[in-house]
């Protein structure tokens, strides 16, 4: 059988001395894990399609399970090898956690998801940092594991610095923490994580959870509130994916450059 998807490279493996196994993730049919025969060979006509970050049009034969990719038209290739490292590291982790988290299913919305923030990663459009924190809280709300932060949970307050219980994706203001008993509180820490927010972070992530996609990174933040909105945002996506990533590794070493 041959197919033909529009889709983004986001894994690849060598093989042999020629041959590149790519992990496709695709509009039309989720993730496609593909053999690209001869693709490492300087004057491939699939050399550029199938390199990492390449969003091309692919045609794709299937046979006995297996699928080889036959044409890789590429549109645009969104890692360009100028990058820094934050911008590479980002680019690298937002494909790990498709890898970990897109399946064999289409999902429309996270495609685009993908697709606007590397694009606006190699355009330079926002903070690297932005960019992966809104991808983070979007992404979990297209897994379906959107937290509830417009409010506080128990009081429905909602203004001012809040707790946001991780594992619960809830939050509680300090009046209503206050109330817990001591006992209360050591049980609620025992089992997850509450980090705190600042009213314009948890503002910043209200808005990331529910902006349309092409206005998704058209805010900002003070450094203090954006430190709060970017270490929530990954230990969320992290709880809730049940994993970390080496890309995160990457990503501190490169901030300590
Ligand atoms: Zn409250």
């Amino acid at each position: 059988m041959i197919y033909n998807v529009t889709g983004l490279v986001i894994g690849e493996t060598n093989v042999g001395e020629h041959d590149r196994m790519i992990t496709i993730f695709t509009s039309e049919c989720g993730i496609v894990g593909a053999m690209a025969k001869g693709s490492r060979k300087a004057h491939s006509a699939l050399l550029h399609g199938t390199k990492l970050f390449a969003y091309s049009e692919f045609v794709i034969a299937e046979r006995a399970d297996k699928h080889y990719v036959r044409e890789a038209m590429p549109k645009e290739v969104l890692y360009d090898i100028c990058c820094d490292l934050e911008t590479s590291g980002v680019s690298y982790y937002i494909a790990e956690v498709l890898l970990a988290a897109a399946t064999a299913s289409p999902d429309p919305e996270l495609f685009r998801l993908a697709l606007n923030c590397l694009f606006a990663l190699r355009e330079r459009k926002a903070d690297p940092f932005l960019i992966k924190a809104a991808f983070e809280m979007r992404c979990s709300a297209i897994l379906g594991f959107m937290p509830e932060v417009s409010a506080c949970s128990v009081c429905e307050r909602q203004d001012g610095e809040m707790m946001l219980d991780i594992s619960e994706g809830i939050l509680t203001c300090p009046a209503c923490r206050k109330r817990l008993s001591s006992a209360e509180r050591e049980e609620a820490s025992a089992f997850t994580r509450i980090t705190p927010l600042s009213e314009s972070a948890r503002r910043a992530m209200l808005y990331t959870l529910y902006a349309p996609q092409e206005r998704l990174l058209s805010f900002s933040l003070a450094d203090e509130d954006m430190r709060l909105f970017k270490d929530a945002a990954e230990v969320y996506i992290q709880h809730h994916l049940e994993r970390s990533f080496n890309a995160l590794e990457f990503l501190k070493q490169a901030r300590n450059v």
